[in-house]
């Protein structure tokens, strides 16, 4: 059986499917009549969730650190506490309750008596005791409680949806793809997939429905194609493609050092986008000549609560150290859309991605950027450092951003401490309304990223991650590329760059046409640079100018995808 979803990061695994899904718990009110049989199911399920907890602190301590970890000796403590296991069996031995029915029970009365406590901290025990007691359950029932982390052999997870944190967590030793329902391109825990190289389709609406766990399945990341239960000839093909596909790296490899330049000699940048200072080595081993994005909102994700501005120059320093004296572009906090944070609590919003989100959010939430923004202008004295803000929409927004960072400035020089006087500031240009007005704009930032991943959606109203208005991810349409010529010549004309850090900069048929727009900077997946070196190494310029400006005046994205593979078999 073959199910078609969206290929998200390119590569091919074959391997057995773990399904990734909530537990369907139902807790019988059925009486028992062996005691002693019962005690011994009680026992051994909290043997066994003791077990688990165990490994997943020490998966926690390694992947983490030891304060996270401890989260999880507070879980082992709780399943092991003697007065809940004396309630538990008083009920099982006097009203023949159930062991599951009797660990819900007990489980929920100390979860309530946390919750009424006046201490927020005991108050938010209440959660751990029932985090626990399902794990305890679900091993009383003889259900797999589906925990990423304990993922211990080769594994396709398969699910319905994954979170950036989910992503964030899986073992790429263990997890050697992933297949989703829903999700798009552009969704994040695609282009996480992208950037920890991990093979993944997503869209695919129902593979939830049609696998088992078990299930042998192939995973075509390139062209979306799922085969379930192959046969040993889909095997074979699948394996030759994945040889050619190794073979293709290998002499996109050889690129690693060499300059990025068109047959005609233009030179342009290829930089990465990275979502933590762990990217860096990926950053490096792929040739990257900086870092165009670095999404900062996952330095919040993973954590329990806001970081501290100590914390945040640490990852910030990092990163600018590593990569000597590359530009290394660090947006602000773009939370928001897909992207939340359990400690922030914000309004339900009908529409999230038109929502008070990023930028918007940072304006009201002053006490937060300014946190930021000192760890950021700390920071700057290691690097060259670039910031940038995302989701801006008018000037006056832009205008109160450069003003809030003035202010830290003037705080940390009283303070006595330092940073560079060399730092660029520069905005996303995602909305179309600052496409628009790129000419104004240009006159106040030192450079612009164009994010098509939302450019798109709001130039075609098209929810990112609704895959039903997929279609509508239309990064050839002439509408669109004309909105990027114009933000392109605007910026040269005030003598400022232009870059891209959407998914489009790292899309074989797109960035011809942009590098003959005139873009400067292409920022995408680390795995994708050494392919875009290889395929500029091979067009000429002049020729991509000529191609891009007759992009420009088709009526269709079909028509320019045509156009532009026709011209580039020419070219090659
Ligand atoms: C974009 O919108 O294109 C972008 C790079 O930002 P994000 O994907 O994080 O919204
Ligand atoms: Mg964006």
């Amino acid at each position: 059986m073959i199910i078609k979803g969206i290929g998200a990061s390119d590569g091919i695994a074959i391997n057995k499917v773990f399904k990734l899904e909530p537990v369907n718990i139902v807790i019988s009110e059925d009486k028992i009549t062996d005691i002693t049989n019962e005690i011994t199911k009680l026992n051994n399920a909290i043997k066994t969730s003791v077990e688990e907890l165990q490994v997943i602190r020490d998966k926690t301590a390694l992947k983490l650190d030891e304060e996270h970890a401890m989260i999880f000796d507070a879980h082992i403590q709780i399943a092991t506490d003697p007065e809940i296991a004396r309630q538990v069996e008083d009920m099982i031995k006097s009203d023949k309750m159930n062991s599951a029915q009797a660990f819900s029970v007990v489980s929920e009365m100390f979860a309530q008596m946390f919750e009424n406590m006046d201490n927020d901290y005991m108050k938010e025990r209440a959660v751990d005791v029932r985090d626990v007691s399902l794990r305890v359950i679900a091993h009383i029932l003889g259900k797999k409680l589906n925990d990423p982390t304990l993922i211990d052999e080769e594994v396709i997870v398969v699910a319905n949806d994954l979170t950036p944190s989910d992503t964030a967590q899986l073992d790429r030793k263990f997890v050697k793809g992933f297949i989703t329902n829903i999700g798009g391109r552009t969704s994040h825990s695609a282009i996480m997939a992208r950037s920890l190289e991990i093979p993944a389709i997503v869209g695919t609406k129902n593979i939830l429905e049609n696998v088992n766990d078990g299930d042998f399945v192939i995973l075509d990341g390139e062209t979306g194609t799922v085969v379930i239960n192959p046969s040993n000839k889909d095997i074979v093909e699948y394996k030759k493609k994945n040889t050619e596909h190794q073979q293709q790296k290998a002499l996109w490899a050889k690129y690693i050092d060499k300059p990025s330049i068109t047959t005609d000699n233009k030179v342009v940048e290829l930089a990465a986008n990275i979502g933590s200072p762990d990217d860096i080595e990926s950053v490096i081993n792929n040739g990257g000549e900086g870092v165009g994005l670095y999404r900062t909102e996952f330095l919040y994700m993973n954590n329990d609560n806001f970081p501290t501005e100590d914390e945040q120059y640490v990852a910030y320093k990092m990163v600018l150290e590593s990569l000597k004296n590359s530009k290394v572009v660090i947006r602000t906090l773009d939370i928001g859309g897909d992207k939340h944070l359990d400690y922030l609590k914000m309004d339900e919003e009908l529409n999230p991605f038109l929502g008070h989100r990023a930028l918007r959010l940072c304006l009201e939430r002053t006490d937060l950027f300014k946190t930021q923004l000192r760890a950021l202008l700390r920071s700057s004295i290691y690097g060259n450092l670039h910031i940038m803000f995302p989701m801006v929409a008018l000037l006056t927004e832009l205008r109160t951003a450069k003003t809030i960072l003035e202010e830290c400035k003037i705080e940390l020089k009283n303070e006595g401490i330092k940073y560079s006087d060399d730092i660029k500031v520069g905005i996303m240009v995602e909305i179309p309304a600052v496409a628009i007005l790129a000419d104004q704009f240009a006159k106040e930032v030192d450079f612009f990223s164009i994010g098509t991943n939302d450019l798109i959606q709001y130039t075609f109203a098209a929810d990112r991650m609704n895959q039903k208005v997929s279609y509508l991810y239309q990064p050839y349409n002439p509408s669109l590329l004309r909105l990027i010529k114009l933000v392109i010549d605007a910026s040269h004309k005030e003598g400022i760059w232009t870059g891209m850090c959407g998914e489009m900069a790292g899309d074989q048929i797109a960035a011809p046409i942009l590098l003959g727009l005139g873009l400067d900077e292409f920022s995408m997946s680390a795995s994708s640079i050494l392919q875009t070196r290889y395929l500029f190494s091979k067009l000429s310029f002049t020729k991509m100018e000529a191609m891009a400006k007759k992009c420009l005046t088709f009526g269709t994205h079909e028509e320019v995808k045509e156009y532009v593979k026709k011209t580039l078999k020419g070219e090659k």
